[in-house]
């Protein structure tokens, strides 16, 4: 109890209560509140906050093992077999297992509550040769049936080990009997074998064949991978690591097993003496219902717990921005140009104005072209300031032409990292490298300083590079968790911490980088980079399961403005003009102004609500629909679109959530008139969206009448 001083007094009076109380209950979850009850002698934890259970031990043996978790809805997942689940899963060197099957004794244990409503349970062990010492600990919020873990080892030996092996998830439940669906949901990558948001659903094969999503920067897919039985129970894992990891679900059904297993590659990690690995961390959220319970639960508990908070609201500029990019003339721009743009933005209601690439001399030199700049970025940035704009630029830290400054100092040559991504013909910097990752931050904050920034749209290709260089300050084999942890990480938490204000957009790849560690660094993310009305729209699809819809900023690069187009880009985080505003006819601009009002509007209910993804994702010939919905206010928003659809005239919105007890006001952003209907009709036969004809896009607001 060392490490947890103030816990002392309230962590026996819960060991006397869990031994004095030798039933527990989660019947009554107001009243629980987040316990701790350990029982001494059979060394058991049982960890609660009503919604759900977690039950861990440290047997006879000194196996320390995952029981059996439980939530409150009545859903129980038990381990496989006694002793062979353990959270902790890592490896030293070839063949140093420590896992479900090492020996512990037991050094500490406390609970520390860090706010009114989480609190952190830490169990210390010793491997009985006390090498090395684990620290396990398991975070509980109240009102979030989620279950976040994370392992660290320390290194108690005289010389340095490697880890070799780390599984962020590690799970072997018992099967109950059932079967089992699958939902993974892709990120974007425009290669020959493309991958778009689409959210796949797999049924778990029952001959263990494994279901896998290969995730983090360059991967496949978003880091969640959520399970379903067929009475709807379901528990959804997310991991918080920007590298490479591979997770795998698979079901034997012969031996009655469910497997969740882990992988990274390259993982070759120096622990020095007395110093600490830690294992990514990862939750496991518990949910009821469909694939929209299990978003639900993913992201409440994201936005609690994991996200970066959204910049606090300034003078009627709330987060997610209406907001402009300079990308809609490439990299001519120059500061005539984004002056008038400027003025156009703040006319219409834009509230974040972002220089995208090319204000610089060139990648990798990081001050403004003095031809396209002549007064200087300083000056376009007050000016945007003082139209009452945040002022935004693209930086590509990791990225450097041949060319640039930063490359003539001989020691400076062995920068880059061993393989190349040839982001805009630039070289690639190994981020996990020392003396690059301290040069990127004295550049980022150099920026901020001059050009007085708001926002960093912060791009690059694959910000978790490949080096297997033996000259840089990471392991040749270490090049996965370093770059990922020691590199990108660390250079975004060294800036972060020295200059708090700015908000940063992440923008790898143009929509890769979808983890739960990403949305701790960034307040945003694009989905698919400016790949269209359609495409923004199935994107926000996909991406709002795992993520809350403000990580589902979209460029609009459209220059039509019709609701067919704007409608497009309303729904989810910062909707990004990409289009040279000067351009626009009076019609389009004052169109274009009411849209960017009627976003204000929803964005609220949008990034706070409950996101209803009523129809399949947008495609060609068909309809589609999404919705936010807050169940405390029962009110709603929809935005139903029909595609180059010959036929449906009528869609028939129905919103599973309306209480059928009560009535509805519904109006419409085209279709004139306000209209009451009941609850159940709302909920069952739904109520009638008129879409006259191809290419169309209607807004539906729900209020509930009290
Ligand atoms: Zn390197």
């Amino acid at each position: 109890m060392a490490s947890y001083p103030e816990a002392n007094s309230e962590y026996r009076l819960r060991l006397y209560l869990a031994i004095t109380l030798t039933v527990f209950s989660l019947a009554h979850p107001s009243q629980a509140g987040i316990t701790s009850h350990f029982d001494a002698e059979h060394q058991t934890w049982a960890y609660s906050n009503g919604l759900i259970e977690a039950r861990f031990e440290l047997n006879p043996a000194g196996l320390f093992r995952f029981v059996g978790l439980r939530t409150r809805a009545g859903a129980e997942w038990r381990s496989a077999f006694p002793g062979n689940s353990s959270p902790i899963c890592f490896r030293l060197g070839g063949k140093d297992r420590w896992d479900e099957s090492r020996t512990f004794r037991l050094v500490s244990h406390g609970l520390r509550r860090p706010g009114a409503d989480s609190a952190r349970l830490s169990i210390v062990l010793d491997d009985l040769r006390r090498t090395g010492q684990v620290t396990l600990e398991f975070d509980l919020y109240e009102g979030h049936p989620v279950l976040r873990y994370g392992v660290r080892y320390r290194n108690l030996t005289e010389s340095p080990t490697y880890v070799t092996r780390a599984a962020p998830v590690s799970w072997e439940l018992s099967d109950g009997g059932e079967r089992y669906r699958a939902m993974r949901v892709e990120q974007w990558m425009p290669v020959e074998d493309p991958a778009d948001f689409d959210a796949i659903v797999t049924t778990l094969a029952e001959d263990a064949t494994p279901v896998s999503v290969d995730t983090g920067a360059h991967g496949r897919y978003c880091t969640w991978l959520a399970l379903a039985d067929r009475q709807s129970r379901g528990l959804a894992w997310g991991w918080e690591f920007d590298g490479r990891a591979t997770v795998t679900a698979a079901q034997n059904a012969e031996w009655a097993r469910l497997s969740l297993q882990s992988h990274i590659p390259d993982l070759f990690h120096q622990v020095a003496p007395n110093a600490e690995f830690q294992v990514p961390r990862a939750f496991v959220a518990a949910f009821q219902g469909d694939w929209d319970a299990a978003a639900h639960a993913t992201q409440r508990f994201v936005e609690r717990a994991l996200a970066k908070p959204a910049p606090p609201a300034r003078n009627g500029k709330a987060f997610p921005y209406a907001a402009w990019d300079s990308w809609a003339y490439g990299q001519d721009i120059d500061e005539a140009k984004l002056r008038r743009n400027a003025e156009a933005a703040a006319r219409m209601g834009i509230e974040l104005f972002i220089v995208d690439l090319g204000w610089a001399r060139m990648l990798g030199d990081w001050r403004e072209d003095p031809k396209k700049f002549p007064s200087g970025l300083r000056a376009l940035s007050d000016y945007v300031h003082g139209l009452g704009m945040q002022f935004g630029v693209h930086f590509a830290f990791g990225e450097a032409m041949a060319e640039a400054p930063v490359f003539q100092s001989p020691s400076h040559q062995d920068w880059t990292s061993s393989v190349n991504y040839g982001y805009y013909g630039a070289r690639s910097l190994c981020l996990a490298h020392d003396p690059v990752r301290r040069w990127i931050v004295e550049q980022a904050v150099r920026i901020i300083d001059e050009y007085n920034v708001d926002w960093i749209l912060q791009d690059g290709e694959n910000m978790v590079r490949e080096c297997r260089k033996d000259t840089h300050t990471h392991h040749p084999g270490d090049s996965n968790y370093a770059g990922a942890v020691d590199g990108l990480g660390w250079i975004l938490r060294e800036i972060q911490s020295r200059r708090p204000h700015v908000a940063w957009e992440n923008c790898e790849n143009g929509g890769n980088l979808m983890t739960f560690q990403m949305v701790q660094n960034y307040v945003t993310s694009i989905v698919n980079d400016a790949s269209g009305a359609r495409d923004a729209r199935k994107a926000t699809s996909g991406a709002t399961f795992p993520f809350p819809a403000r990580y589902a900023d979209r460029y609009m690069p459209e220059d039509r403005m019709i609701p067919y187009v704007t409608r497009s880009y309303l729904f989810g985080g910062p909707w990004i003009f990409m289009n040279q505003l000067t351009q626009f006819s009076r019609e389009d601009f004052e169109f274009a102004s009411a849209e960017v009002a009627r976003f204000k509007d929803i964005r609220g209910l949008v990034t706070a609500g409950k996101i209803l993804h009523l129809t399949e994702p947008a495609a060609a010939g068909r309809t589609d629909a999404i919705a936010a919905w807050d169940s405390a206010t029962e009110t709603g928003v929809a935005v139903v679109t029909r595609d180059n659809t010959p036929h449906g005239d009528t869609f028939w919105l129905r919103i599973p959530e309306a209480d059928a007890e009560r009535s509805y006001r519904i109006r419409f952003a085209e279709a004139p008139g306000t209209f009451t209907y009941g609850g159940q009709q709302l909920r069952t036969q739904g109520v009638p969206v008129k879409l006259p004809g191809e290419w169309y896009s209607e807004v539906v607001y729900i209020d509930g009448i009290k």
